[in-house]
């Protein structure tokens, strides 16, 4: 059977304040041209949610502020030596993210992603 499957579910924690969380990232083979998943940090209620990354503006899903960063490779990140998950152009690492509760760059996104299933 032909698997449609192209998101993971990430798991992140921080290991300075024990913030756990998890994000999706890419889609489906049946949507993902109009809904795709990434993790987002929101600079006003200080969240990470997984948003649709096709949708303009980008906004957080607790508060819809668009004063959203995008956790990619490029921003929110250092220390990084490998991709743990990637989608288009977007990419995680195993590298230290800002922790959206302590504000640190203590944050982890594991690097064995759970696959879902649609
Ligand atoms: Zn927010
Ligand atoms: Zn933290």
């Amino acid at each position: 059977m032909e698997s449609d499957l192209l998101g993971n579910i990430i798991d992140a924690h921080c290991t300075a304040c024990n913030y756990k969380s998890s994000v999706t990232i890419g889609g489906t083979m049946r949507d993902f041209q109009t809904h795709s998943s990434w993790p987002v940090f929101c600079q006003d209620c200080g969240d990470m949610t997984s948003t649709n990354a096709r949708a303009e503006p980008l906004i957080c899903l607790t508060c819809q502020s668009a004063r959203v960063t995008k956790y990619d490779a490029h921003h929110l990140v250092e220390g990084e030596t490998r991709e743990v998950a990637g989608w288009c152009s977007d990419h995680l690492t195993d590298g230290l993210y800002l922790c959206p509760t302590c504000r640190k760059q203590t944050l982890r996104f594991d690097p064995q992603p759970r696959v879902f299933f649609d």
